[in-house]
């Protein structure tokens, strides 16, 4: 096989791989959501489809420059990830893991704000922000130019900050479920966490809720640190409300 083809076909899996894990992981969320809170999402039929065609669609953006890259580092060294347990110290693991998740939400904080200006929000976030209020499908509802500068951070940062291969899976877990959670409409996180002062610093499905009401706010990817810093944070929304609001609107 010609290594254009070999490269081609990893691409090909890794979309399957991404796009499999979205509907399984953003399934399995829908289901908790119907068990826990049935009717939280009647009448989203229509929105939910093209959460999920949208969704598809960044599987592909997502999928195949990880899948170029994961030819190459299985096949020609390219990228600083690693498989020996020794060949970092240990304490490396967490820090790897934890400077992943600082890179990637400074890099998410700041596209965010810039795909809030008027042109750039009509162009490539509009379609993010259609989900009126989002629903576990909404995590990867992203118009192409969203979901590319989405794609791209994982597949730069590993030839940068040297990371275990457990690590990163590690990272793509809490990426993966971070972004259901953050959309599905209620906490799935215990009050201590997201009210407690983890919570201060920790971006959870109370802080997100937020930007998707008042647009203008609460940017961040993981953590509040930029939000704070730059005047954008607007605190915790509070569900229980939101859902008695709706009982209220609907009855
Ligand atoms: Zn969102
Ligand atoms: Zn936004």
């Amino acid at each position: 096989m010609s290594l254009l083809a070999a490269a081609a076909l990893s691409a090909l899996a890794m979309t399957l791989i991404v796009g499999v894990r979205y509907l399984i992981v953003s399934g399995a969320f829908a289901f908790a959501t119907r068990a826990r809170h049935p009717g939280l999402y009647a009448g989203q039929g229509r929105q939910i489809r093209r959460e999920i065609g949208w969704s598809l669609a960044s599987a592909a953006i997502y999928g195949v420059p990880a899948g170029i890259i994961a030819w190459g580092w299985q096949n020609r060294g390219w990228t600083l990830i690693y498989t020996q347990a020794d060949a970092y110290p240990l304490w490396y693991l967490p820090v790897s893991v934890l400077l992943y998740l600082l890179a990637h939400d400074t890099w998410f904080y700041w596209t965010h704000r810039w795909m809030h200006r008027p042109r750039w929000f009509r162009i490539a976030h509009a379609v993010h922000h259609a989900s009126r209020p989002p629903t576990a499908w909404a995590a990867m509802s992203f118009h192409w130019v969203e979901a590319l500068s989405g794609a791209v951070v994982i597949p730069l940062l590993v030839f940068i900050i040297p990371i275990h291969a457990a690590a990163l899976g590690l990272v793509l877990a809490i990426m993966t479920v971070m972004g259901v959670t953050n959309h599905m409409g209620w906490e799935v996180f215990p009050r201590f966490i997201h009210s407690g002062p983890l919570g201060a610093w920790l971006i959870t499905a109370s802080h997100h809720q937020r930007h998707h009401e008042f647009y203008g706010c609460n940017y961040g990817l993981y953590f509040r640190h930029w939000d704070r810093l730059c005047g954008t944070d607007r605190g915790l929304g509070d569900f229980s409300r939101a859902a008695a609001g709706r009982r209220r609107a609907g009855s």
